[in-house]
């Protein structure tokens, strides 16, 4: 691809308002534009990377013998209705009418859909296990987007999902997942760490979070370097100090959600004085405890932390709603816990059958019997994983793809007198399988040499008057490498052998 040929240039000074390094370099150096709060268009560098990332996702969930799928943006409220998210999920879900004044929903995931394909489809136990992914647009309405492609609004996934006749299957197809994900991040080239997490708006039994540590997180995770524990902070279990007897109140409103029905309802969760309220563990024991709204129980409902003594008054429930914070002691071995800041590039979900019961997806076992089908989904979000690998890959000039991610392998520049030569290499590169960005602009090295650094692709070639009289063409390496004259005859050979090295 000629520079010339792009749309876009590259940006001098960080657009206003960008508040993590990652995202102002992929502004700056011309992978993505905003279009509305949470909502980007991807120019050619930046949807390079996707596919690239695309690219090593459909690789490594063929391998897990998933069959790829595509499944649609727009769904009838009629599915989301059936699992009941549609009165479970508030703003957060888009909802519009058709022409005819028929209620759809915008892919928040697609649980629904496949379970809906699944009870289409399948009938029988020999048809399963089954693995099925697709990669598609999601939409979240965030109140709070953020970040850049981080936090957005639109954004894409890859999503699979697991049909098997039982927990076993699950927990096969769970685990193959779980070994994918980590394969696909460090072919990526991203650190990450897999924690317990919260079944959240999904639904289900158990699940994992793939975590990349940094400090522009939002998500808080408790390690424990005695014995390895590790949990995001939502689901994090900790040992309780002898507490002196002290208590506090906290009051919360819970909404309950049975159905189409709906009623908010004061709780007061009573913990020791030192103590944090999580809302995450008291939303779901709640939930789990079945606890309605009906017309008889028109009270408050009072929540009793396990780490208060002696509570003499009357309490509904009594159980872990406290949240561990840096010191608390791990609950395996005693020692403390340690609190670092991360982002979510990826969940995996053991459905179990919340969905397959909800909407009718049943198979005929070996007696004859009809059974609900057994669920997982898993997801990495891949306009996030972009942003993420954004923020691992860079310096004080710009971004450091590496190879395997890269929107092209090779950053070729032209100056003063090197122009045929460029030329002459742009095409030779090409036959031989290079992918080659060529600076042809007419500007001055000092741009280019900063544009090239900005954008950040793995190996600069530089052809000018000088490099030809030194013998032949520069070559650096975007990531801390030196500069070195190569001869020409010499040059196509090093290129592929360095590129095959770093790949
Ligand atoms: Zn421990």
């Amino acid at each position: 691809m000629k520079m010339s040929r792009l749309m876009n240039e590259t940006v001098r000074e960080a657009p206003s308002g960008t508040e993590v390094k990652g995202h102002e370099l992929l502004l700056r150096a011309g992978f993505v534009r905003q279009v509305a709060a949470g909502v980007f268009s991807y120019l050619h560098l930046g949807q390079r990377t996707l596919q690239k990332l695309e690219t090593i996702m459909r690789q490594e969930m063929d391998a897990l013998s998933g069959q790829e799928i595509k499944m649609p943006l727009v769904h009838p409220a009629a599915l989301w209705q059936a699992s009941g998210r549609w009165y479970e999920i508030d703003a957060e879900l888009g909802r519009l009418l058709d022409r005819n004044g028929r209620s759809l929903t915008l892919a928040l995931s697609h649980e629904e859909t496949l379970a809906e394909l699944a009870r289409q489809e399948i009938h029988s136990y020999r048809q399963l296990p089954q693995m099925a992914y697709h990669i598609q647009t999601k939409w979240r309405d965030d109140p709070r987007p953020r970040a850049g492609l981080i936090r957005s609004r639109e954004f894409t996934m890859l999503d699979s999902y697991s049909l098997d006749a039982d927990d076993a299957g699950l927990e096969a197809q769970y685990q193959a997942h779980f070994a994918a994900y980590f394969r696909i991040f460090a072919r990526c080239g991203l650190p990450v760490l897999a924690v317990e997490a919260d079944v959240g708006m999904m639904g289900g039994t158990l699940a994992h979070e793939f975590m990349y540590l940094t400090p522009i997180g939002e998500d808080t995770l408790l390690l424990c370097d005695g014995c390895g524990y590790r949990a995001n902070r939502q689901v994090a279990t900790f040992r309780k100090p002898e507490q002196s007897g002290d208590v506090q109140t906290v009051q919360f409103v819970a909404e309950l959600v049975h159905g189409e029905e709906k009623m908010e309802r004061v709780v007061t969760a009573v913990l020791a004085q030192h103590a944090q309220l999580n809302e995450t563990k008291l939303v779901h024991l709640l939930d789990a405890q079945r606890v309605r709204p009906t017309a008889e129980q028109a009270t408050d409902i009072w929540v009793v932390d396990d780490g208060v003594d002696g509570w003499t008054s009357p309490a509904d429930i009594v159980a872990d709603i406290a949240a561990a914070q840096e010191g608390d002691a791990c609950a395996n071995c005693g020692q403390p816990l340690r609190t670092v800041r991360a982002v979510e590039v990826a969940n995996i979900f053991k459905l179990g059958t919340r969905y397959s019961r909800t909407m009718g997806a049943t198979f005929v076992d070996e007696n004859d019997e009809a059974r609900p089908i057994v669920m997982g989904s898993y997801g990495i979000g891949v306009t996030r994983l972009l942003a993420c690998l954004a923020e691992q890959h860079h310096d004080a000039a710009g971004l450091c793809w590496p190879v395997a991610v890269a929107p092209y392998q090779v950053h070729l520049l032209a100056l003063r007198g090197g122009e045929e030569t460029a030329v002459i290499f742009y095409q030779k590169l090409q036959q031989a399988g290079v992918e080659v960005l060529f600076d042809d602009r007419e500007a001055r090295p000092g741009v280019k040499f900063n544009d090239a650094d900005l954008i950040g692709l793995p190996l600069r070639l530089t052809v000018s008057e000088r490099s030809l009289a030194a013998g032949g063409v520069e070559v650096k390496v975007r990531d801390g490498g030196e500069t070195a004259v190569l001869p020409l005859d010499d040059l196509l050979n090093h290129v592929t052998s360095w590129l095959a090295e770093a790949s």
